[in-house]
Order: C-alpha cells, then sequence, then structure tokens
C-alpha cells in the first residue's frame, strides 16, 4: 500500500490526491482520503479503482476542505476476501479528546490475536483489516492524548507498519522498529510538511525531501513544527529489500540512492554472476528493465525492447484473483517480433513468484522466432511467503519453494536460468561485503526464509518456517 499526508497547505486534499496518484503502483484497488477543517470538521472519502479516476473530481475534492489531509491506495493483502468498501483506509476514530485518522502500509503479524482480544472486550470492528487494531487498541489507552495512544497501540502491534495519522491539528508519521516499510518527510515551504511512502510522491507536490524517517521512529508535525521520538527504544533496521528490486518506483530515492541505479546495479551483479553468450538484452517491461540495462552495460550485450508492454494495463500480480491475472500477462506486454527474430535473447525479469508470467513470456518470445531464451531474474528464488505487506502467494504456490532452478528451468522451458545470489542482491543495495548471515541489514525473507518478526498469525494457522 502507499500513504501520503500534508499538512499546513490549503486543500490539502487536492495535494493528498497528487501524492496518491505517485503511489499508484503501490496499491491500485482502492484509495480514501481523510481531510479536516476547523469549520466543517473532519470529511472523508473512500473509492475503489484509481486515484485519478476519482479524486481529481471537483466534486468530490469539494468535499474536503483543510489544510490538513492524509490519504491511502490499498491492494489487499492478508485476511482479504476481496474487495469492500469498508476496508479501504484510512481508518477513523473518535476518541474524548477529539477524532483521529489512520492509514497503515505493511502488515501486522499478530492482527489475529490482537483481534480476537478486543472482540471478547467490547470492540466493534468495522473493516476485516488488519490495520483497524490500532484503531481499537488507541481506544482502550489511558492516555491523554493521540500520539501517547498510538504509541501505546502500536507497542502491542507486531510486524510491518508505517503509519500516517492525523488528528485535528497534528499530522503523525511512525514506523515498526525494524522500519520494514519505506516513510519520508518532505517540507512544502514554511511551515508546510508532508509524509509519504516514497520520495516520488514529494516531487509530484514540488515538496523537498527532507530525510526518511527512522526505524522505530514517530514524528509529530504540529504548528510547522516537527517533533521527533522512539517509542520502541533502540532497534537497528531490517528494510525490505524487495522494495529495491520491485517494490518501490526507480525513481525514488531509498538509503540516498535511487532506486533506479540499484535495480541497474542488481543487473551487473547478474552479468557477472551468470553470462552468458547471447545476442539481445531485453527486459521484461518494466519491472525488470533497469536491471536488463545494468545486465546489458556489464555484458556488453546490445539492449533491446523486446518486448512492448501497453501501457493502459495496470500491473497484472496486484490483481486479486488469479483468472485475471493469467489473462492479464497478454493484455498488457507482446513481443516486437521484427526485433527478436533468430537471435539469441537474454530475457531479464525482477522476479518469478509462480512463474507463470515467465512461461507465458516464453513461448511468445520463441513464436516471435527467437533462437534462444536464456532467463536471468533480479532476485535470488522466491521461495517464502511475505507476512509484511506484499502480497506473495501461499508457499505451495510459489516455484521456488518446491523446485530447484534447474528443475524451474525445465518448467518455464528456458534454455538457461539464473537469479542473482542473495550477496550479489545485497552488494547491489551497497553492502560491499554482501549479506551478513550473523546480522542481515535488511529483511529477506521471501528469499532466505529468515523472518526478522515470526510471523505470529500464520504460525497459529500451521504455518511452518
Ligand atoms: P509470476 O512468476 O507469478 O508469474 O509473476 C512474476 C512477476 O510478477 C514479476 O515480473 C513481477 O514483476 C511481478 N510482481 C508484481 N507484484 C509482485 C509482488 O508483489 N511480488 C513479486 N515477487 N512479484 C510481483
Ligand atoms: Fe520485503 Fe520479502 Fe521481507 Fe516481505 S519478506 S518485507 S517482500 S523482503
Ligand atoms: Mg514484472
Amino acid at each position: 500500500c502507499g500513504v501520503f499526508g500534508v499538512n499546513g497547505v490549503a486543500e490539502a486534499a487536492n495535494f493528498v490526491a497528487l501524492g496518491l496518484h505517485a503511489l499508484q503502483h503501490r496499491g491500485q484497488e482502492a484509495g480514501g482520503i481523510v481531510a479536516f477543517d476547523p469549520d466543517k470538521g473532519f470529511n472523508s472519502a473512500h473509492r475503489f479503482g484509481y486515484v485519478r479516476d476519482n479524486f481529481t473530481k471537483a466534486s468530490l475534492m469539494e468535499t474536503l476542505p483543510g489544510e490538513l489531509a492524509i490519504g491511502h491506495v490499498r491492494y489487499s493483502t492478508a485476511g482479504a476476501k476481496g474487495p469492500a468498501i469498508r476496508d479501504i483506509q484510512p481508518f477513523f476514530g473518535e476518541f474524548a479528546m477529539g477524532g483521529c485518522a489512520i492509514a497503515h502500509n505493511g502488515n501486522i503479524t499478530n492482527a489475529l490475536a490482537l483481534r480476537r482480544e478486543l472482540i471478547e472486550r467490547g470492540s466493534i470492528f468495522q473493516s476485516g483489516s488488519d490495520s483497524e487494531c490500532i484503531i481499537h487498541l488507541m481506544a482502550r489507552s489511558i492516555q491523554r492524548n493521540i500520539p501517547e495512544r498510538m504509541k501505546d497501540a502500536l507497542r502491542r502491534v507486531e510486524g510491518a507498519f508505517s503509519v500516517i495519522a492525523m488528528t485535528r491539528t497534528k499530522l503523525i508519521g511512525v514506523r515498526d522498529p525494524l522500519g520494514v516499510r519505506p516513510l519520508v518527510l518532505g517540507r512544502l515551504g514554511e511551515g508546510a510538511y508532508a509524509l509519504a511512502s516514497e520520495t516520488c510522491a514529494l516531487d509530484i507536490i514540488g515538496a523537498e525531501f527532507v530525510r526518511e524517517i527512522e526505524p522505530g521512529e514517530m514524528v509529530v508535525i504540529s504548528k510547522g513544527k516537527v517533533e521527533t521520538s522512539r517509542p520502541f527504544g533502540p532497534s537497528t533496521g531490517r528494510f525490505c529489500i524487495f522494495e529495491h528490486v520491485y517494490f518501490s518506483r526507480p525513481d525514488s530515492i531509498i538509503g540516498g540512492r535511487s532506486v533506479y541505479e540499484t535495480r541497474s546495479q542488481i543487473g551487473v551483479e547478474l552479468a557477472r554472476e551468470a553470462p552468458v553468450e547471447a545476442d539481445l538484452v531485453c527486459p521484461v517491461p518494466d519491472s525488470g528493465t533497469p536491471a536488463a540495462i545494468g545486465y546489458a552495460r556489464e555484458s556488453g550485450i546490445p539492449f533491446g525492447m523486446g518486448i512492448i508492454r501497453n501501457q493502459y494495463m495496470g500491473r497484472t500480480f496486484i490483481e486479486p484473483t488469479e483468472q485475471i491475472r493469467n489473462m492479464g500477462v497478454r493484455l498488457k506486454l507482446n513481443v516486437n517480433r521484427a526485433l527478436v527474430r533468430g537471435k539469441r535473447v537474454v530475457l531479464v525479469d525482477d522476479s518469478v513468484v509462480r512463474g507463470t508470467t515467465s512461461r507465458k513470456i516464453k513461448d511468445m518470445i520463441l513464436d516471435a522466432g527467437a533462437a534462444e531464451v536464456h532467463f536471468r531474474i533480479a532476485s535470488p528464488p522466491t521461495a517464502w511467503p511475505c507476512f509484511y505487506g506484499v502480497d506473495t502467494p501461499d508457499r505451495d504456490k510459489l516455484l521456488a519453494a518446491h523446485m530447484t532452478p534447474d528443475e524451474m528451468r525445465e518448467w518455464i522451458g528456458v534454455d538457461s536460468l539464473a537469479f542473482v545470489s542473495l550477496d550479489g542482491l545485497y552488494r547491489a543495495v551497497g553492502e560491499a561485503k554482501g549479506r551478513d548471515a550473523r546480522a542481515p541489514q535488511y529483511c529477506d525473507a521471501c528469499f532466505s526464509g529468515d523472518y526478522p518478526v515470526a510471523p505470529f498469525d500464520q504460525l497459529e494457522r500451521g504455518f511452518r518456517m
């Protein structure tokens, strides 16, 4: 998911709509905005579909007045049984000291246990979302102000959370102690601040990037001032390495470096680890493109767009049902026959999950007359599900969970298949030595099975690490 908030500007909801539009790649199912105005109070709108189709209409935006607003774009992960309007964030709660809206990116790993406990004690849940726990935990806190209640609530929550919240006067941002999901701070001129999942959302509104919110940090922004605190004690971060590989936008800056640069560096590592004699390096667009550029640069093999993407389709993986996802590949990608005919093609993609995309693309390339297809993947085999907010399927649906790379090569039907190593990936993101096995610097659980937070709900449901 993607979150965005802004404080101290006229028509704040319009800024939020723009910010969410820039974060649309993080969630395409639905979006919501809450705004506060001293005369009109809290107002909200929750809609299915793209931000641009809902939140640019003047009639809707006029219902969201005020200088303080937050928003959320959603794609469903944990526990979701298909889209429901009541699951769309931000969620809102009215407390003795006033209202509060929250927007959450990530996934709470003890949400089922918390929900059970809260329901037993009288909470009335409105949605099926794990994030709603936060509001109910806040309602039960005895603290006298909302930031302190949030701290109380979030100390009980496990897993991944980057949360943006707002009261009548404050904009609040928090990252979980490991900082699994991103969150950044921007400035929009005198006394106006923005919080966003990624820097690309600051660019779109012309805000200056100030810094990343640190793992385990809370910032409270009001009257043009940013106050910081560390509600969870000291911690070292385990940022999601897959944000670098796929999830973030290539024009965003993470850890002081553009995601695009990191991705092309993954391609460089891949070319060093898995060279091959070929005529053309060709990305699976768009997610494989920067890595393919790096592979081509390092190998000296010419780069070409052998597959063309229809720009009017969304990300196929994110469509929730299997059937839509299957159709998606052909609706979205087509082979540039004139370019690939007769060539030995190195096909570069960011990841193999179920393997269905890879198989279809290989068919399309061979149908178009390619002589050979060598598949190169800019991440290690995805053998474990993510429980921290990226929607990987159950373990039994992950190709790498039950096949060796060689069996995968055979099943996909390509001449060769290679994945970048976990060490190579770490080197590409800037860890000179590769992965430090005793103290990994990132979350890499979907590749290693090393879960930095025990997935409590999943273990209770029978998942075995
Ligand atoms: P599959 O192997 O399941 O057919 O699809 C892999 C493709 O899905 C990759 O090209 C990748 O770009 C895309 N993808 C979209 N969303 C996700 C996601 O959340 N996780 C992973 N691993 N890949 C995703
Ligand atoms: Fe990111 Fe993978 Fe960890 Fe999930 S399991 S947070 S996708 S690195
Ligand atoms: Mg892709």
